[in-house]
């Protein structure tokens, strides 16, 4: 491959058809270059308890690990903990990160600087809640108004921050702690800004009968983000789990985008998404780590257990639709992790005019025998999913700039 100045491939290809005014500077061999992975959806406050609650539900759970953690994510928590997460993703292969913070103004300034510095591609967004809120120091009846104020300050700093590097998500939490009100107002700052809208859908049935008591004029639960008018292509709802047939055909019809996070699914037994069926239906569809109610950071681990997941739903005689291979659950790991995000011009795949994003494994980590590295892509990728290993990620690029993370660089 060569990058040119700006950090976009100009050549991808054999090396003995490089241009002869090529400069080789990097030998990779013998890890494989693959493109960047995309994460859609992360908690950065959470990292610190990823691995911790199992066998608790979802409501229970956030009470429990996650707001007392998110309630100290103050801007001295998230100094010390932004430039770890951003090395820790990058470590785990992900060259983009959709993410959460908590509801602090200035910790968000402190992730995203800390994400500028990294060098990682990164969408982040203050999380706004109007229930349910988690810091009692301000007047219930000021939230709204002060959320909306916070997070437009925070879009006029940073949205398209280093050419584009670094983008803005309006986030309100899930429309169990926002108010009408707040969900319609923060649809508004989306679409006037620019910047994405992303929240929780249908993650967990306790949740959805919550939404429904909340919400006794809506449908259903897509309708309370479809009377927000927080439908549409700019927009990244997680889990999705049980969605209903209207749901579904709604969320296509809009070009709303979803994003699968098996392992958090299956940690906080929330269910199993019926991929097959959504992507048949035309459904957009990408991977989340959604730590901390995932483990861990690694996309791959999403592929191995979302992999798992469907194979049980099948076995089952539960669910019909597509099968994916090794490659397709790469290919919703990059390029359309991309595409959700509008970003798959510049991103998602090693291709001649776009950006440098990618990450080099060392497939001995993976080889089940010393010697039994696979020459076939799809055998290595099924191998890279299957027998993942923390340190196959060698080395990690953004616009053809080397991160910080990845197991000593060399
Ligand atoms: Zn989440």
């Amino acid at each position: 491959m060569v990058v040119d100045a700006a950090g976009r491939l100009t050549f991808v290809g054999a090396a003995a058809e490089r241009p002869a005014d090529a400069v080789t500077a990097t030998d990779l061999r013998p890890w494989v270059v693959l493109p960047g992975l995309i994460d859609l959806h992360a908690h950065l406050p959470q990292l610190p308890n990823a691995g911790l609650g199992a066998g608790l539900d979802l409501l229970t759970w956030l009470d429990r690990y996650i707001f007392p953690l998110e309630r100290g994510f103050d801007a001295a928590a998230a100094e010390r903990l932004a430039p770890v997460a951003w090395r820790a993703f990058a470590a785990a292969g992900t060259t983009t990160a959709l993410v959460y913070g908590a509801v602090y103004e200035a910790s968000l300034d402190v992730a995203f600087r800390a994400a500028e510095w990294h060098g990682i591609r990164a969408i982040i967004g203050k999380v706004m809640m109007d229930r349910l809120t988690y810091d009692p120091t301000i007047d219930p009846g000021a939230i709204l108004e002060r959320s909306l104020r916070e997070s437009a300050n925070l879009i006029e700093r940073w949205h398209g921050r280093d050419n584009g590097r670094l983008r803005y998500a309006v986030t309100p939490r899930f429309a169990v702690s926002c108010t009408a009100d707040m969900l319609r107002e923060s649809a508004v700052l989306a679409a006037s800004s620019g910047a994405y809208w992303q929240t929780h859908v249908s993650e967990d049935l306790g949740e959805i009968a919550e939404v429904a008591r909340l919400f006794p004029d809506a449908i259903d639960y897509v309708d309370v983000y479809d009377r927000a008018g927080g439908l549409g292509p700019r927009t990244i709802l997680a889990h999705a789990v049980h969605l209903s047939d209207r749901e579904l055909g709604r969320l296509v019809e809009t070009g709303t985008n979803v994003v699968h996070c098996p392992a958090s699914n299956l940690f906080l037994a929330s269910g199993v998404m019926p991929l097959g069926a959504y992507l048949e239906a035309g459904l957009s569809v990408g991977l989340g780590s959604d730590v901390a109610a995932g483990p861990d950071l690694s996309i791959f681990s999403q592929m191995r257990v979302g992999f798992y997941a469907q194979n049980a739903l099948r076995a089952s005689g539960l669910t019909g639709g597509r099968v994916l291979g090794p490659l397709e659950w790469l290919r919703m790991g990059t390029l359309e992790g991309a595409q959700v995000l509008g970003l798959d011009e510049e991103t998602g795949s090693l291709e001649v005019g776009k950006e440098a994003d990618l990450i080099a494994v060392d497939p001995a980590y993976v080889a089940s025998v010393p010697g039994a590295e696979d020459p076939d892509p799809r055998d290595l990728v099924s191998r890279l999913i299957f027998r993942s290993h923390p340190d196959m990620v060698r080395g990690a690029w953004v616009r053809g700039r080397r991160l910080e993370g990845p197991a000593s660089p060399d």
